[in-house]
Order: structure tokens, then sequence, then C-alpha cells
């Protein structure tokens, strides 16, 4: 009895009205079942005109899984009718409550997915005495719906990166919408090939692909040429993050050698440990690592001397003017060239040939946050951390999109508090 007044406040199906409330077995465990029935007179709805139509037959009674109450497993049963549409044929009913063969009912499947979000598909598969392929059903649902659902006109600003997955032995391709108040996942695809890009400004069309302002991205040559193939009116941005951890790649190659070197002359305590120090940025070192460096910086090491390059470019990024950046580039990169930093010599060069790219930055009247593409690459990592059990890369896309896409919910009568 007041199940059902529960159910009639929360979860009211046109067409139809809650019968007997009763607690039976249902694969092994006690659960209340809870009778639906059509209304009387009211007919059932053709699934493929959305008509009212005669009834051809009722099937069987199905058991469609609700929210649980109390811990304890709740079933909605249903005999569904067949419509006898004299424009479809016979089919099986439309069921406001479930979508096609799924014995989940849409509540229950928006409220798994919520809370897949904030805890591993794996704890809530246990915390709601489920399976995990059945949490994956029901983010799947969302997520397909969202993705059917999502608005995306008006996007001016999108970032493309890699993410390494399956402990680095795979990418996958990652686009970011990262307009001024709506940063999400757009589009995630297999590998980074020019192919996985062109994929997606296939399924992005054309014109929204001429709208673009902006693409950030890093320096990866196929992607590069697939932006500047697709999206022709805007301007492409190197994001100043991955530049950056060009030169971290080349004064750690240096640290490398140097360390290599001392160890045959039996010194090298002065670099052991160094590597963290010489590759963050100095606001961010520790007091102890501070004087550390101090001690370091007395030596006449190579691998000083890089860092030194490091910390004598950061003044690039302080420029207004794309004319003044440039002329500060090419002398840092003259400097560099008459030095013998070999790694750096190749950062000065890439620099050089990626000239244009790079200083888009300026262009873009440095109104792109460097953060914002590794911020979100940065959640979908601690994703994937938290996925065990994310079997395939079909699931790991899923998701990815739950988490990240910002994706519009289906609508269910019933409201959920929080
Ligand atoms: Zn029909």
């Amino acid at each position: 009895m007041l199940i059902k007044t529960i159910l009639n406040k929360g979860e009211k199906f046109k067409s139809f009205v809650y019968g007997k409330v009763t607690m039976e077995e249902v694969e092994g465990k006690e659960a209340l079942v809870v009778e639906v029935h059509p209304r009387k007179n009211a007919k059932g709805i053709c699934v493929k005109c959305g008509r009212r139509c005669s009834t051809y037959d009722t099937q069987l009674s199905r058991l469609f899984e609700y929210l649980p109450l109390w811990g304890i497993q709740v079933f909605l049963k249903y005999a569904p009718r067949r419509t006898d549409c004299r424009k479809d044929g016979v089919h099986v009913e439309l069921l406001p409550w479930s979508e096609g063969k799924e014995h989940m009912t849409k509540t229950y499947m928006v409220f798994l997915s919520r809370w897949a979000k904030r805890i591993s598909w794996k704890e809530t598969a246990e915390v709601f005495m489920t399976s995990w392929d059945s949490v994956f059903r029901a983010v799947n649902y969302v997520v397909q719906y969202g993705l059917k659902h999502r608005n995306l006109d008006q996007i001016e600003q999108i970032g493309v990166d890699e993410l390494q997955v399956f402990r680095g032995q795979k990418f996958l391709t990652m686009v970011y919408q990262i307009d001024k108040g709506c940063r999400r996942l757009l589009w995630s695809g297999p590998e980074r090939k020019a192919k996985t890009l062109l994929k997606f400004f296939r399924e992005f069309g054309p014109e929204r692909s001429g709208l673009l302002k902006y693409v950030c991205s890093d320096m990866w040559a196929p992607y590069l040429k697939v932006i500047k193939k697709k999206a022709r009116n805007a301007l492409n941005i190197l994001d100043r993050f991955h530049i950056m951890k060009k030169f971290n790649e080349a004064i750690d190659e240096v640290r490398r050698e140097e360390v290599r070197e001392l160890k045959e002359t039996g010194q090298e305590a002065i670099l052991i440990n160094g590597r963290w120090i010489l590759l963050k940025r100095t606001a961010h070192l520790t007091e102890r690592q501070v004087v550390r460096l101090k001690e370091l910086l007395k030596t006449n090491l190579t691998s000083i001397k890089a860092y030194l390059m490091r910390e004598d470019f950061q003044r690039f990024w302080t420029y207004h003017m794309p004319a003044w950046a440039d002329k500060f580039l090419e002398d840092w990169a003259n400097r560099t060239m008459h030095s013998n930093v070999e790694p750096m010599k190749k950062v000065a060069k890439m620099l050089r040939s990626h000239k244009e790219l790079i200083l888009n930055w300026f262009r873009a009247e440095r109104g792109l946050s460097s953060g914002i593409v590794e911020g979100l690459n940065n959640k979908a990592k601690l994703t994937i951390r938290k996925a065990y059990g994310y079997r395939t890369m079909k699931h790991l896309q899923i998701a990815l999109y739950h988490t990240l896409g910002d994706l519009p919910e289906p609508k269910t009568t019933h409201r959920f508090c929080g």
C-alpha cells in the first residue's frame, strides 16, 4: 500500500496503474515485485509511429528492475501487449519506463550511472547488488542518450590531445571543447593517426568545423596536417604546456648523459636525485630543494646550463606583441645554437620550425590559457586510473564521455535528490 503511494508520487506513468505489491523470490533473492497494469480502455502505443493502436495479444509478464528500497531489489512486473498498427504491423508496445529489450528501467539506469560517476563501476555493482555488465549497460544508455541530445552549436575553441591508455600500450585521440563556460570532451577515437582526427572532423561536420576560431594542439605532425586542412578558419595554436614539455625532455636527456659521465669518475652523487629539482619550475620547489638548486647552480654542469636555458626561455611567455615574441625566440635560438648542449639545440630547431603556430598564441591575444587541455586530460587520466575493469577501448571511451562529456541526462519522471 505505502509503496504504491510512493511510486504514484515519484514515478507516475500515463495510461498505466500500479497493482499488487508482493515479496517474491527473484533469481534466488527476496525482492519486492510491483505489478503494473494498463489503465482501463487505454490502448498500447505503437513503438514505430507513436500512435495508440488496438491490441494484437498480450505477452508473458516481464520483470523490470527498479530502484532498490532499503537494500531490497525492486521490480516492476508487467505483461506487455503487442500492438496491431495499421501502418507498422505487430510490435511490442512502447513502454515509458524501459527501452527495447533492456530489463532495467530507465530510472534505475540513470540512478546507477550517477553512482558510477562518483565511484568505480565495480563498486557501484557491489553496492547495488548488480553486475558490472549491468552498470556498463546503464552508463552506456545514459551516454548514448546524451551524445544524441547534446548541443553542438557555437563551438569556437577546441583542443586536441592524445592520451596513453592500457599501460601506455595504446593511444586515444581526445578532442575537447575549451570555450569559456563550456569545457567538455567532444570526441575520442582510438589511435593518434591523421585518419583518427579526420574521423572527428567528418562527424563534426564541415559547417561546424568552419566556425572554429581556435584549435589548440601539440606538435604531433599528423594532427597539424589535419587541423590545417579541416579547420580552415581557425588559428592553430601550439599548446604552451606541450612546448615546455620538450624543454624538460631535453634537460632530462642532458642530465642522464651527464650522470653516466660522472659515474666514470665516481662523481655522480652531485646529480643523483637532481632530476625533480631541474624539471620543476622554480616557484614550485620546496625550501630544501631551493638550497640544493643553489648548490647545483654553482657547478659547471651541462645539466645546469640546460636548466638555465629553459628558465631564460620562460620570458618568452611574458610578451604581448607577436613581433617581440618572435624576436625573443630568434635570439634565444641563436644563443642556444652557439652552445654545446645538443638536446637544447634540437629544441631550438623545433621552435623555429613551428614558430608560426607558436606565435599564434600571441595572435590569439593570449586568450587561451594553456592549462585547459592539460587539465581535462588529467581528469581523463584520473577516470582511467579509477577504472579497473574497463576491459576494452569501447568501455573506456564510454567511461570518458560519461565523466567528461557534460552530457544531458535522459528525462525520467522520477526526481532524484542531490
Ligand atoms: Zn505504428
